[in-house]
């Protein structure tokens, strides 16, 4: 049998650089949530990846879920 090599290559050999860049880039996408805060200004704009703070809210009665906010909308 030969020996089929496709894994795709890691991000190891990236640099610290590269993998920032990465990460910003990420940041910048829409996490597809919207922020729960009734006062957030931006409430009807789905969240960026780096703004998300996913909060879980477990209620006396019934399932838990989870929901989100900005990182700056969130106050405990
Ligand atoms: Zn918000």
């Amino acid at each position: 049998m030969a020996k089929v090599n496709n894994a795709p290559k890691t991000s190891k050999n990236q640099t610290a650089t590269e993998r920032a860049e990465t990460r910003a880039r990420e940041g910048l996408q829409k996490s597809g949530h919207f922020c729960q805060d009734p006062s957030c200004p931006s409430k009807n704009e789905p969240i960026l990846v780096k703004d998300l703070r996913p909060v879980r809210v477990v209620p006396l009665k019934g399932k838990a879920k989870t929901v989100f906010y900005h990182a700056g909308c969130f106050k405990m």
